[in-house]
């Protein structure tokens, strides 16, 4: 990729609207409403994760933030969260859905004001409360009034894969009024160093097939380096056991907070890590997931906080997990300290490329904002690599409380003798030559 076309470079412009007619093509089916494409056994709708977490956090925040006020849904799908709203006591829902979901949820809305349904009391509680607008949120001249609170399920793979978070804080800035609320309110994403052998060696295998010599007389080895970059570049999707992570995540894990966040942060982020290492082993990669919050914000006192999790050790999600592989892997020692920075930027693809440096020990982290090819790729204590978010992969080895088997990866990893203390503070290196700190 030249640097003209390279995101990293280029991205402070997206157009995502060539994009647009296969993303809502593909929600304007009810399957897919309900089963996530990515996944053989788990699904939006039925993600009872997900689903019940927004419940519980529109129900027990309802007579603060819901009961006789006017909410938004952005991007409402089947409009399950607007149906939610309306039994936390909303006075109107505007409910807005960019595919032709929007007429499927405009059947089951009106389905509420027929006689025949009334007398069955089936959704009579939604009569007359939602109001579908088939439109895209961005559009001008909608008709929707300022509301107290925005619904919302703006999240892809890492929280910010699709890119709709955009859309949500466009409804933030156009038809929020101040002080009200966001659901949800902020997303934390958690970056951790893994050792996966068995999936490290399947992608080396997959790029392998390039380094023959004579394939039918053909010399195919000028497009091993291209294929070793393709197959290392596609982010792993899936779940993986958490045994296999070689330190702790940073606690907290990196805020992205939607009631403060500008869009130019939002397309362009920079995550620091510093972690302890718990294991001798081998760093195959880094491991992501995030965690959501919903909380009111401080101008509606005692509300409910709801959190969940879609890391490794909680309940499984349709988001599941996602792993950077290194085309090189990198040895650590139990202890050691593991640095670096993972930096995320919009592209076309309604996506992010992404890129991370990761550096063993001693040492000095580069900039992130200086172009890979510009520095040198392989230290001994160090490695980098660049990843596209849209460009999945699925791994579907790992069934959380499922998979008991003996896994290779478990030779390099074991539980250490003497644990490590991990509240020990190490100093951070985030520092270029000149003694400028660059990531804040
Ligand atoms: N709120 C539903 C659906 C979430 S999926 C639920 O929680 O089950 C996200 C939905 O947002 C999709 O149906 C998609 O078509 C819609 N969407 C994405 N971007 C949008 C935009 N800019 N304007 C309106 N709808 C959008």
């Amino acid at each position: 990729m030249s640097e003209a076309d390279d995101p990293l470079v280029n991205g402070k412009t997206p157009s995502t609207e060539g994009r647009d007619p296969a993303y809502f093509s593909y929600y304007a089916m009810l399957q897919h409403q309900v089963v996530f494409k990515h996944s053989r056994t788990q699904n939006m709708l039925q993600d009872t994760v997900r689903t019940s977490t927004y419940r519980s956090a529109i129900l027990l925040n309802g007579p603060l933030c819901f009961h006789n006020k006017l909410i938004l849904d952005v991007g409402a799908g089947s409009g399950i969260l607007s149906y939610f709203a309306v039994q936390a006591g909303a006075q109107k829902v505007y409910a807005v859905e960019a595919s032709q979901m929007a007429e499927k949820m405009r059947k089951l809305v009106e389905s509420a004001n027929t006689k025949e349904s009334e007398a069955l009391a089936k959704n009579a509680f939604l009569k007359d409360k939602i109001e579908v607008i088939q439109a895209k949120i961005e559009d001008p001249n909608l008709p929707i009034p300022q509301v107290d609170t925005i619904i919302s399920e703006p999240i892809g793979v890492l929280l910010i894969h699709e890119r709709m978070l955009e859309s949500y804080l466009y409804a933030r800035d156009t038809y929020l009024k101040p002080g009200g609320t966001l659901f949800p309110s902020t997303g934390s994403i958690f970056l951790a160093p893994f050792s996966d052998i068995a999936l490290w060696t399947e992608t080396m295998g997959k790029a392998r097939f390039w380094e023959q010599s004579s394939f039918y007389g053909v010399d195919l080895s000028a497009l091993y380096p291209d294929a070793k970059d393709e197959m290392f570049g596609m982010p792993v999707v899936g779940c993986f056991d958490p045994r296999t992570l070689i330190a702790q995540a940073n606690p907290g894990g990196y805020v992205v907070d939607f009631y403060t966040i500008t869009l130019e942060e939002l397309q362009d982020m920079t995550i620091p890590f510093i972690w302890q290492a718990s294991y001798t082993g081998i760093i195959h990669g880094i491991a992501g997931w995030f965690d959501l919050h919903f909380s009111p914000p401080p101008s509606v006192p005692n509300g409910n906080t709801i959190a969940m999790s879609t890391g490794p050790a909680a309940e499984r999600t349709h988001w599941q997990q996602v792993r950077f592989l290194l085309k090189e892997p990198l040895a650590v020692n139990a202890g050691q300290t593991i640095q670096g920075w993972m930096r995320c930027v919009v592209n076309e693809m309604r996506s992010y490329t992404i890129e991370a440096e990761i550096m063993v020990g001693e040492g000095q982290l580069t900039n992130p904002t200086i172009p890979l090819t510009s520095i040198y790729n392989l230290d001994f204590n160090r490695r980098r690599g660049k990843w596209r978010l849209h460009e999945q992969t699925y791994n579907y080895n790992y069934y959380p409380q499922s998979d008991n088997l003996f896994r290779p990866e478990y030779n390099c990893l074991y539980e250490p003798e003497h644990p490590i203390d991990t509240t020990v503070v190490v100093e951070n290196n985030f520092v270029d030559d000149n003694n400028n700190q660059f990531i804040m």
